[in-house]
């Protein structure tokens, strides 16, 4: 069928490629959390998290974004608890709210009817405005435009080991542009449409896939179908011109104009991972297997003996979930042509 065939190079990369100029010197990097006043004392634990097992030596800023203005109280705590920069930012109305060609009856309509069938969140309206917020706008944010790089933080997220080096500096240092550390399956009936929409979208704009890309991580059939796996975007260090490329704006606005951030629910998780795997170098991407990590419910804890001891891991390997059914490791792993480690079979539950 020949649309899995890029037609050029990576225009993407080539966009991003200023941003890595200066190797060797720190990154404009920030931590960026999307946060509610509520969550005041989970976002705690998470900074708690992060400052313990990497940041105290580094001193990267932060960044926490809001649909509503943050408490005196949430600024005062949060600022206590970061060793660098803080910034407390008001996300403006036109990010989080309905664009004029959603149909908003029909919204509440899907709503009701996810509801009833049982599909996680499908009843909520703003957890549709987080998942196109995280698609289409954090990177947009006034307090982002300085940086370079992020890592988003979530509520309730753990670190289980010691990261003795810089994330931010390896990911420049390296030429890559997206870091994970969890993959997961989708539920399909969140994103009825999605693959059809991006089919279109790629079919369209040829010249914004990259050649040696990551289409086999997200399709067993050559582009016919997605396979549902994508990175999941709780845990995220990446470069933001990957998001501001003119690639990625076109691909969000096409999946944008369909109204299906909310008659259905799709992810920014599928978002942007279906995105990067299309039109990043496949180099660009990078699993992050020696970075502990917790969102619940899954844990990324490494199964590397010496980086286990070394960077002190508080996380038990058998319950790492790269090699599970669920998981999408194995599809990452031979869609990079990695060599999975020993055993990796005994975890495949
Ligand atoms: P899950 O991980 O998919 O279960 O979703 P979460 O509830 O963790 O939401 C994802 C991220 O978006 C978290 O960082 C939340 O704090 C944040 N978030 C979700 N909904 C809202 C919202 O309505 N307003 C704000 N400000 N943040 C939100
Ligand atoms: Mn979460």
């Amino acid at each position: 069928q020949g649309s899995a065939t890029a037609q050029g190079g990576s225009s993407v990369w080539e966009f991003m490629k200023p941003s890595y100029a200066k190797k060797g010197t720190r990154p404009k990097a920030c931590f960026v959390s999307l946060v509610r006043n509520e969550e005041l004392y989970t976002i705690l634990e998470s900074i708690e998290q992060v400052e313990k097992r990497f940041n105290k030596q580094f001193q990267y800023p932060w960044v926490f974004l809001n649909d509503k203005e943050f408490t005196e109280e949430f600024k005062t705590k949060v600022s206590a608890a970061v060793s660098g920069g803080v910034e407390f930012e008001l996300i403006p109305v036109e990010d989080w709210s309905y664009p004029e060609f959603v149909d908003q009856e029909k919204a509440a309509r899907e709503r009701n009817r996810m509801a009833v069938e049982g599909i996680i969140y499908g009843e909520s309206e703003s957890y549709r405005h987080m998942c196109r917020f995280q698609s289409g706008f954090f990177w947009r944010q006034k307090a982002l435009e300085k940086y370079d790089w992020y890592w988003r933080v979530e509520p309730s997220i753990k670190l289980y080991c010691d990261i003795t080096y810089d994330l931010f500096q390896w990911m420049q240092d390296n030429d890559k542009a997206y870091g994970f550390t969890i993959t997961i399956h989708e539920y399909v009936r969140t994103i009825e449409s999605l693959w059809d929409t991006v089919k279109s979208w790629w079919k369209k704009n040829p010249q914004f896939i990259a050649k040696d890309n990551l289409l086999k991580f997200i399709s067993n059939d050559d582009g016919e179908t997605y396979n549902l796996c994508h990175f999941w975007s709780n845990f995220e260090v990446a470069n933001l011109n990957l998001w501001r490329s003119p690639a990625y704006q076109d691909f969000f606005s096409t999946l944008d104009e369909t109204g299906n951030f909310f008659y259905e629910r799709w992810g920014d998780a599928p978002v942007h991972s279906i995105a990067a795997a299309l039109i990043l170098p496949k180099d660009k991407i990078h699993y992050f297997s020696d970075v502990g990590y917790h969102h619940m419910p899954y844990d990324n804890c490494p199964l590397d003996r010496d980086v286990f001891k070394k960077n002190k891991c508080r996380c038990d390997p058998e319950n790492d979930f790269t090699f599970h059914s669920y998981a999408c490791g194995v599809e990452y792993y031979n869609a990079q042509g990695l060599v999975k480690p020993d055993g990796w079979e005994n975890y495949h539950n």
